[in-house]
């Protein structure tokens, strides 16, 4: 999305004089929310339950987020469909988009007039560098808000059972960045401060740095027998948690392949997790999978798969873009005797339009309204319009059986679908009499996932497909044998499939019911059976 450079135009420098006149005095009264403002929110530690209402509410209002890699993986579902929405995160290997130009994106956005989101994955100020970016933005004059987060020490912590104080066992927690090699002399951690520490140690990031740490605590007076718990994707379905001593942390981790994001908690209240401990295993623990489909769309898909203990891999390759017509912003809907509706995006979209125009669910008093799939009729009910037909099968072709049945005959139909939409159903409409028009409200465009995304994607044990687009254009951001050998794949029916095909792939699971319902249970069914 262009957006203007700042100074670009003279209205900026007028918002941005204003801005800073306005900027965090003790006088700032927080408006609802303000152009211009960049809001530093944390987005809690990974599951979505724990997003505050504040930061949903800024993201549901952002005109451009910048954030992380650890942000829960639903958590950008509610933003804006033409928010601009910019992964800024460090890639697996390095860092992508450098911490300094990030800062310079970021304050650019602000002076257009931007509301701006920063978000990061558990709290900002706590190893998040939410606090040099709050200087930098304070030096730029540009007024900002910081949103707390739950962090990973304490929310990581609590869902493995862990209580990091403790009467009797801990009355003080540290929390500690493990990111420093204790092998480098230049080290910043105090080890001998630390094992001298009255209470629990929780160390951030560092997996890789465990043996140095656990050693190091040894040497610096800490008992060997201490109890230890690493907390791996915490407060995920997918989360772990692997117990030992200082001594034998170190092996345990590698023996059973502890890999980030996990904290590490160090003290008596470790081993509370043995008794503590309440989150069970769920049936797709153990397994990621990747979902292609669009992100506004995907977000069923995902919190379903999240719920089972699947460790999603949310990697759109797709995005919906609404076709806008600012001349005749809604339909003339009167003249039809029925109005189909192929997906929720097209409901959405629909409404809009109806919304432009000064109008609302009364343009459809008059026609009958037909939804292809639960959740389009969902997305309907959701605008207060209970869809006449929805056929069993979630496809254009169940569609078609219905509506050959129903009476009176469809005489003139309007089809609101996407721009390339197959063809099926005008055609067996007009082939039974009928008047069709096609209103093409969406298009689905490709969008390239971020490469670490779509490494971890390709990767993954599922990758799953809901549309024959999906196909097409994760074929286009990736060869077929970036795919793992071992990844399975999984169709939601027999025209994704097909497109499967055309591209040398041959799906291991197609969904027998069409829609979401239907794949998560053929993936379980899968799943379950490989199991065994
Ligand atoms: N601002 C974040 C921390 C950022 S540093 C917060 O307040 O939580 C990144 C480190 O946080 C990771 O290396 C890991 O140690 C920890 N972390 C973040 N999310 C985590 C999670 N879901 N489970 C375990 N550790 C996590």
């Amino acid at each position: 999305m262009p957006v203007s450079e700042p100074g670009s135009d003279p209205r900026d420098v007028e918002r941005t004089t204003r801005q800073a006149a306005a900027s965090n005095g003790p006088e700032d009264s927080r408006p609802y929310e303000a152009p211009g403002r960049v809001y530093l929110v944390g987005a809690g530690p990974g599951d979505p339950g724990l997003l505050s209402a504040r930061a949903l509410e800024l993201i549901a209002r952002a005109d451009t987020i910048l954030y992380d890699r650890l942000i829960p993986p639903t958590a950008l579902d509610g933003a804006r469909a033409d928010a601009e929405l910019l992964f800024v995160g460090r890639e697996s290997g390095g860092e992508s988009v450098p911490q300094d130009q990030r800062q310079e994106l970021m304050i650019a956005r602000a002076r257009a007039g931007r509301t701006v989101v920063r978000l990061k994955g558990g709290d900002p100020f706590v190893f998040g560098r939410g606090g040099e970016e709050a200087l930098r933005l304070r030096e730029a004059g540009i007024a900002y808000e910081i949103v707390p987060g739950i962090t990973a020490g304490i929310a990581a912590a609590a869902y493995a059972g862990i209580p990091v104080t403790q009467r009797g066992l801990a009355s003080a927690v540290a929390l500690v960045t493990g990111h420093e090699d204790p092998e480098k002399p230049q080290s910043a951690i105090d080890w001998r401060g630390l094992a001298a520490f009255p209470g629990t140690l929780v160390f951030y990031m560092g997996v890789r740095q465990l043996p140095g740490i656990a050693e190091s605590l040894i040497a610096a007076g800490r008992s060997a027998h201490e109890p230890v718990a690493i907390v791996e994707r915490g407060t995920m379905p997918s989360q772990r948690t692997v117990t030992g001593t200082l001594q034998t942390i170190a092996e345990e981790a590698r023996a059973q392949d502890v890999r980030a994001p996990s904290i590490t908690i160090v003290g008596p209240v470790a081993a509370l997790a043995d008794e503590l401990s309440w989150l069970g295993p769920a049936p797709l623990s153990g397994l990621s999978i990747a979902v292609t489909r669009a992100r506004a769309s995907a977000s069923g898909l995902a919190t379903r798969l999240e719920s089972l203990g699947a460790r999603v891999v949310q990697a759109p390759v797709i995005r919906t873009a609404p076709i806008l017509d600012p001349t005749h912003p809604a339909p003339e809907l009167e003249p039809y005797d029925l109005v189909c509706f192929s997906s929720p995006v097209g409901v959405a979209t629909l409404f809009e339009r109806l919304r432009a125009a000064g109008l609302d669910a009364r343009a459809l008093a008059g026609t009958r309204v037909a939804a292809i799939g639960p959740g389009t009729a969902d997305a309907l009910a959701a605008h207060g319009i209970a869809a006449d037909v929805v056929p069993e099968r979630s496809v254009a072709e169940g569609l078609i059986e219905v509506l050959a049945e129903v009476t009176p005959p469809v005489r003139r139909a309007l089809i609101a679908r996407a721009r390339e939409g197959r063809d099926v159903l005008p055609e067996a409409l007009r082939a039974g009499g009928a008047k069709v028009d096609v209103l093409a409200l969406y298009e689905t465009v490709a969008q390239a996932p971020p490469a670490y995304v779509l490494q971890e994607a390709l990767a993954a044990d599922y990758i799953t497909f809901t549309s024959a687009s999906t196909v097409r254009f994760l074929m286009q951001a990736a060869a077929r044998d970036n795919i793992s050998r071992g990844t399975r794949i999984v169709s939601i029916g027999p025209i994704t499939s097909e497109a499967l095909r055309e591209h040398g792939l041959e799906p291991h699971v197609e969904a027998s019911s069409h829609d979401i319902d239907g794949l998560v249970r053929a993936l379980l069914a899968d799943a379950s059976m490989r199991a065994r």
